[in-house]
This record gives C-alpha cells, structure tokens and sequence, in this order.
C-alpha cells in the first residue's frame, strides 16, 4: 500500500513569526487522518519549524538543496546539513527551480543522487508546460524528465521516491488538470516506470498531483486511483484551507 502524502510547499513566503504562527494554527486544526502531512518552509525557518513540530506528526521538508557534500557554493546548503537540523525530506526539481535558476535534468540527477545516498527521502517535482501538451508533447516530455534524472537509479533507491506531477501550466494559475488529465498522466507515470523498473516499483511509488489544489477541487483530484495526494502551493499558505485539503484525502 503506497502513502497518502499532503505537502504544502510554502515557497518564499513566511518570515519566522508568520512561520510559527501557521505551524501553531495548522498543529492545533490537524485533522485525524491516515495521510502524511508534511511543511516546507524557507531554508532560514527549518530549524524553527523541527522544533515548534518536535511533537507533531506535520513533518517538515526542505524546498530544494544542493548535490555537492560541502564547499565553495556560496549560498547553497548540502543534504548533510538538512539532516543536521532534522530535515530528511527534500522537494527537487520544481519547475521553478528549472525555468528560474536554470536546474536541469543533468543537474537534477545530480541531486537525487546526492540526496539518496544520504538516505533522504525525496519529492522528485517535474511536468510539462502548456506549449508541450498544446501540441500533445506532453506524455514524451514528463517520460523523458523521468528518464533523465530516475531510471539510471538502483531499483532498491525507489523506496525512498515520491513523484510530483505538476503541469507548469497548473502552477499558481488557479487552472488546474482536470481530475482525468491528472489521472491519465499518473496511470502513464506508472505505465513508463513499470516498462524501466517492475510494476512492483510502479504501484509502491506515491505520486503527488500539484498545481493549483484548492479546497474546492481536492476531493475530486484525489479520488483518483492513481492520484496518491497533492503538492499545494498557495493553498498551504492558509491553515483553513490546507486543512480542507487534508480532510480531502
Ligand atoms: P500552487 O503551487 O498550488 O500555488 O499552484 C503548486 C506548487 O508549485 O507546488
């Protein structure tokens, strides 16, 4: 049985009070559910977080992270010191990562490397844009975005995988896949990853829809049989409505 996973990405937004102060009214609106929850907050309010969090089933994450161990990358942060502060979980390639601070899927195989083998869990975000699927490239692209950063990888590293599907087009649009168009692309995730690894890998991975979740759409999202949950933008920056996106799953 694969995870029922909610993770709000919280992007740059938040500084250290309002951090504490969503976490607080997140904790105490927690709905009992089976899902994993997990926050990522910015990079200067991790450290925070674990510790308003220390009691708390929320798990906290990181937004991104770089492959090296250590050394001359000023302002970068390596996955030893994520782990340092008691963050295991790290989003990589999120397209804002690709089309602003020129990530590619060379640099994103780096990455996942890198996190892997420290044991880290990763959300590996990736997805077309609308050019892609207006001219129905969309399946091509997100089977090569796969290809080029997941399937060099050991079959025993999956375990530690969680996929993200996220149309650029979707993301802080307010348009969102349909919930077909979520599930025909996750059932085709499955399908490219059974062809690679085994269909035991396919239907262990959990894969996250993201891209404009909402209260008012979640339901329907995540009723779908291979939709295993969401990557929520904006709506996450709202306990209300974060919550609401829980109690959907
Ligand atoms: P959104 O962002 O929910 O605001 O569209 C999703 C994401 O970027 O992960």
């Amino acid at each position: 049985m694969r995870s029922k996973i909610v993770a709000g990405n919280w992007k740059m937004n938040k500084n250290g009070a309002e951090t504490e102060a969503l976490l607080a009214e997140l904790s105490a609106k927690l709905p009992d559910t089976t899902a994993e929850v997990m926050v990522a907050p910015t990079f200067v309010n991790l450290v925070g977080a674990v510790r308003s969090l220390e009691s708390s089933t929320i798990e906290v994450i990181a937004q991104n992270m770089h492959y090296a161990e250590n050394g001359a990358f000023t302002g970068e942060i390596s996955a030893d010191m994520l782990l340092n502060v008691g963050v295991d979980t790290v989003l990589i390639g999120h397209s804002e990562r690709r089309a602003y601070f020129g990530e590619t899927d060379a640099i994103l195989a780096k990455k996942v490397v890198a996190a892997l083998a420290k044991n880290m869990r990763i959300i590996f975000c990736f997805g077309e844009e609308l050019e892609d699927r207006k001219s129905d490239n969309h399946f091509n692209v997100v089977a090569s975005q796969l290809k080029n950063a997941l399937f060099s990888l050991e079959a025993s590293t999956w375990k530690n995988i969680v996929l993200a599907y996220e149309p650029v087009w979707a993301i802080g649009t307010g348009e969102t896949a349909s919930p077909e168009q979520a599930q025909e692309m996750h059932a085709f995730i499955r399908k490219t990853i059974t062809e690679s690894f085994d269909a035991t890998i396919a239907n262990n991975v959990s894969i996250l829809y993201g891209g404009s979740v909402k209260p008012n759409n979640a339901v329907e999202i995540f009723s779908k049989p291979d939709v295993d949950g969401g990557l929520i933008g904006g709506a996450a920056l709202v306990a209300d409505d974060f919550v609401a996106i829980i109690k959907a799953i």
